[in-house]
């Protein structure tokens, strides 16, 4: 038995702080939760009371074959899937260091994230639990056909499903609109109809599996929405000209749906940052339309539309210590409080995920997938950069903010 001692306890729920909390561990599950102090003689104690227990981050949206520098495209189609695999290994070690031990991979080649997967829960590497789309499905030519699957029409797209499944993937993502790093494809019209994506969604529920599409533009997000995929990707509301396009029916669908959005909104902050403005004429156009983007999501947050947290680290400019600037902005752009942004990236994250009762809650029954920090990152979220460690399924991977190997 485990006792893990947390001066205060944010559960991941969106219950309040509870403070000089105890929580007893066996076999990497939480078997209960009580008030710190009458601790059984014989038990293994991790003593957290001077800091902030909370659990372990979900980033809902990586690439961790994707090299994060100015170019990413230039160096995947350089790089053969060693080069990519050896990309992954510390892509998946600088998230763990950030507290993040669970993320949802959309998007790399040649069934390397499986390897990588495979490689850490076999605890030959450090990283976080992987779940892994493999590559992504798109149209001849569409966005990032260069990691593999094309598919043109509802059988193919049925097929393109079954291999991926087939060949390790833990869940799907299709391409439902051109995408920035793509040249040549186009953010705001669909790249598939609403019974090619359903196709799609139908083999994700035989293999239980959640499917996430990539839209930014309104005409991909209507028909993924009108196919029931489980999350809209970057969900940027563009029309196919350079204007935002909101619809108000299909959000609600969204809402009624439980489709949630993942608004990757970390990248184009930090690529300002990085470059002092002087962005691609694509990525100048989205921040022209930055504020307005927000306005939609600040609106669909009121309907009752999930918002996710994901980062897509990999993508320029975004390493895989992101997640606490997509959290800080999900405050400061969006409006959620810092304990909404907290639900983002742990309770809600698995729920959109399908690991709700598994993962994201720090409650009897759960993996113990947890981090301590400084300070009270429910007051400020900024807090949540001060992991000091990290436990994944009861076992401290991180200690004194140093990864530690398996
Ligand atoms: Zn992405």
């Amino acid at each position: 038995m485990q006792v893990i001692l947390a001066g205060r306890l944010i559960d991941g729920t969106g219950a309040a702080v509870q403070r000089d909390r105890a929580l007893y561990v066996e076999d990497g599950k939480i078997q209960g939760i009580g008030p710190a102090g009458d601790t059984p003689s014989d038990a293994e104690v991790i003593d957290l009371s001077g800091l902030a227990v909370l659990p372990g981050l979900i980033d809902c949206h990586v690439h961790l074959v994707f090299s994060h520098t100015d170019n990413p495209l230039r160096d995947v189609l350089a790089e053969d899937d060693q080069q990519l695999l050896l990309r992954g290994v510390a892509s998946a070690r600088q998230a763990l260091g950030t507290g993040i031990t669970t993320v949802r991979d959309l998007g790399g080649r040649g069934g390397v994230t499986f390897r990588l997967r495979d490689a850490i829960e076999r605890e030959l590497i450090a990283g976080p639990r992987i779940f892994a789309a493999g590559s992504p499905i798109t149209i001849t030519g569409g966005h990032c056909n260069f990691l593999g699957l094309e598919a043109d029409d509802e059988a193919a797209v049925r097929t393109a499903a079954r291999r991926e499944l087939k060949s390790g993937a833990t869940c799907l993502k299709i391409m439902a609109t051109g995408g920035r790093m793509t040249p040549g494809t186009n953010v705001g019209i669909a790249q598939y109809s609403v019974a090619e994506i359903r196709a799609v969604v139908d083999e994700a529920r035989r293999a239980h599996v959640t499917l996430a599409a990539h839209a930014i533009g309104t005409a991909g997000i209507r028909n993924a929405t009108a196919a029931g995929v489980n999350t809209i990707e970057h969900c940027s509301w563009l029309g196919p000209t350079a204007v935002v396009e909101f619809d108000e029916s299909v959000a609600i669908q969204m809402a009624e749906q439980g489709t949630a959005a993942v608004p990757t909104l970390v990248p184009v902050k930090q690529a300002m940052a990085a470059t002092g403005g002087k962005v691609s004429e694509g990525l100048r156009e989205h921040i022209a339309l930055r504020a307005e983007i927000l306005r939609c999501l600040r609106r669909m947050a009121a309907l009752g539309v999930p918002i996710v947290a994901g980062t897509d680290a990999g993508v320029a400019w975004t390493p895989f210590n992101s997640l606490p600037g997509e959290l800080e902005s999900l405050v400061s752009e969006v409006g959620f409080t810092p304990m909404q942004a907290i639900q983002a990236a742990t309770g809600s994250a698995a729920r959109t995920l399908g690991l709700d009762g598994v993962l994201g809650a720090l409650v009897p029954g759960r993996t113990a997938d947890l981090i301590a920090v400084d300070g009270d990152p429910s007051i400020r979220i900024d807090d949540i950069r001060s992991v000091r460690m990290v436990v994944k399924g009861g076992k401290i991977v991180v200690e004194n903010a140093v990864v530690l190997d398996p």
